[in-house]
């Protein structure tokens, strides 16, 4: 129906007839012309109808927004000082001849020819109009692109691409399952993926080699953060490999992705490992842009009169930390005490700091409602570790080792974009040496990547698993994890150890993962892999604020579609096929569950 697309016309079309179709953008009567902006995927395009060419130009009279229309035409020069630079087709125009009417519309709920402040919940539940907008046709596009990009560069790194169940038994990765019931095994659910892991393991098993899938991966997780029920993975696995043999191939993959689609020269990846990141950044996915960082002070305070500090600072699973903020002087009371609830948010019960007036004047140069709890050994002593400049101001954190870390590492993020400190556009780097475990307040260990993950030391496993550490690596682009994975466990033994670390008794890992063990004894070879996060990756690259921006159809914060209305309740026929009674959820019952 169309000889090009609308964005595609420019100056070497002069004089020649096009076709185009699409959707009107904007109509204008000038005069007794009428201009009207035609678009389509590519862009947009300015068609003008004189009244010398009555049937069209009536037509054209009556076209209204987003109606759906061909023209025919001849592409001309636009008049000049009519021109507009800000246009790839801003130097032509395209005289009408012919319009044909192919669809009217009726008047969007929200303007698409300009940019209008709209709630998310409207664009959500007419999401194939807001999908319309150009930077949303634009994001998809670029998805697009890096998804053939990351296709072809692993295709030919000979990689294969293999397709893995949805329909499937639970893989652990910490959230909870999506469960399917089934019709012919009554009683029986199936659980939707949360991850290929066990699978792609699977298929090292069988000799694939070298495996990779953009698959579908789904957690029943609270959406607190930005993170989407149903997202997308690039899952790559790989046989007869160490560390490097995944983390050099994978680097170079996003190296040569942004060299290539966003002409962006990614600085060296520097390794970190994961203790120095808690200490240093007071997480796991340090923003390396910011040049601020926590340093240890507990030592100093151990023996003050001030319990704040003091206990922290004597509990093994305590910690105080300084923040030194140079120039944090300027911060008003105000701004300080919007901070101290920013913290509280991660469980901080106050946030204490020394302000910075004259460093040459001791003591007497200071000023804060700690000091004289503290004394002024301690205070001298912290203000000579973190090095203190006159104007800083200096935070503190001390509760225990996950609050602190969590406010200050938060904080040391806010501090950063709020004051203007962020220095670099891309900051990437790995972090290594994972705990295999981490360990809740009642003691028992939870696997911190996943219970698939290889110890470094399979000793130090048996003999103190709390300390062990793993063989898994993150990959982290300015405070974001873009992806992650680890060499894995391919003797059964070992694994069998860490189910029993994680408190998982043998005859439960038969029931659960007997497939895996058995795999494992039929000649495993020695193998890792990693997965990334396609839609946080593309967030990063397009810059665009959130997830659910650069995914096409996503479910709100609390895990619903608006626009189809999913989840949605199903008749009794259905359910009584399935075998299900339903238990009656009184509505305020439900609403405490969700709150
Ligand atoms: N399955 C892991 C995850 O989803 C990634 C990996 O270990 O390859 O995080």
């Amino acid at each position: 129906m169309r000889s090009h697309y609308c964005g595609g016309i420019n100056e070497t079309h002069i004089d020649q007839e096009v076709t185009l179709c699409g959707w009107v953008h904007r109509r204008r009567d000038h005069g007794g012309v009428i201009f009207l902006d035609l678009r389509d995927r590519d862009g947009i395009a300015q068609v003008v109808f004189d009244p010398d060419t009555p049937e069209p130009f009536e037509k054209a009279d009556r076209v209204r927004s987003e109606y759906v229309i061909q023209i025919r035409g001849r592409v001309r020069r636009r008049p000049e000082g009519t021109e507009n630079p800000n246009m790839p087709t801003g130097q032509v125009e395209v005289l009408g001849k012919d319009l044909e009417l192919l669809n009217a519309a009726a008047t969007p709920p929200f303007p698409l020819d300009e940019y209008s402040d709209v709630g998310e919940d409207v664009r959500l539940r007419y999401r194939f109009l807001d999908l319309r907008r150009p930077e949303m046709l634009e994001r998809m596009r670029f998805r697009s692109r890096v998804t053939s990009y990351i296709r072809n560069f692993l295709d030919g790194q000979e990689f294969m691409d293999v397709e893995t169940p949805v329909l499937t038994r639970a893989t652990p990765e910490g959230a909870r399952d999506y469960l399917v019931p089934s019709r012919t095994h009554p009683g029986s659910f199936f659980a939707l993926p949360q991850s290929p892991q066990l699978f792609k393991q699977l298929l090292m098993v069988s000799g694939v080699d070298r495996y990779y899938q953009i698959a579908k991966c789904f957690r029943d997780e609270d959406l607190r953060a930005d993170r989407q029920p149903e997202f997308t993975q690039v899952d790559v696995e790989a046989s007869f490999v160490d560390e490097e043999g995944i983390m050099a191939p994978m680097e170079t993959m996003i190296r040569e992705l942004f060299r290539d689609l966003l002409k962006v020269e990614l600085p060296a990846f520097p390794r970190i490992a994961y203790a120095e990141a808690m200490r240093r950044y007071g997480s796991d996915k340090p923003d390396l842009r910011i040049p601020l960082e926590l340093v240890d002070v507990a030592d100093l305070v151990a023996s003050v009169d001030f319990k704040v500090f003091s206990g922290p600072a004597n509990n093994p699973k305590g910690r105080v930390a300084a923040l030194r903020v140079p120039n944090g002087g300027e911060l008003t009371r105000k701004q300080i005490d919007d901070y101290t609830k920013f913290v509280g948010i991660y469980g901080a019960k106050g946030l204490a700091y020394i302000k910075v007036n004259d460093v040459s004047q001791g003591i007497e140069g200071l000023q804060s409602p700690i000091i004289k709890f503290l004394g002024d050994e301690a205070t001298k002593a912290i203000i000579d570790r973190v090095e203190a400049q006159d104007g800083d101001l200096i935070f503190f954190g001390a509760d225990k080792t996950n609050v602190v870390n969590e406010a200050l590492g938060a904080l040391r993020v806010k501090l950063g974009h709020d004051l203007d400190r962020i220095e670099g556009d891309w900051a990437p780097c790995w972090v290594v040496d994972f705990p295999m475990f981490e360990e809740d307040d009642a003691g028992k260990l939870h696997a911190l990547h996943h219970p698939f993950t290889a110890p470094v030391s399979a000793e130090e496993l048996d003999t103190k698993p709390a300390e062990a550490l793993s063989r898994a690596y993150d990959m982290v682009l300015n405070g974001t994890e873009l992806g992650g994975g680890s060499i894995r466990i391919h003797d059964e033994k070992t694994q069998q150890t860490v189910f029993r670390s994680l408190g998982i008794e043998e005859e439960e890992a038969r029931e659960k993962f007997g497939f895996l063990l058995d795999a494992l004894k039929y000649g495993c070879p020695p193998h890792g892999g990693l997965a990334f996060g396609l839609d946080r990756l593309v967030m990063l690259m397009t810059g665009a604020g959130s997830i659910r921006d650069v995914i096409p159809f996503p479910k709100t914060q609390s895990a619903t579609c608006l626009m189809t209305d999913a989840p949605g309740e199903v008749d009794e026929k259905q359910l009584r096929e399935l075998n299900i009674r339903l238990r009656k959820v009184q509505k305020d019952e439900q609403g405490k569950k969700e709150g």
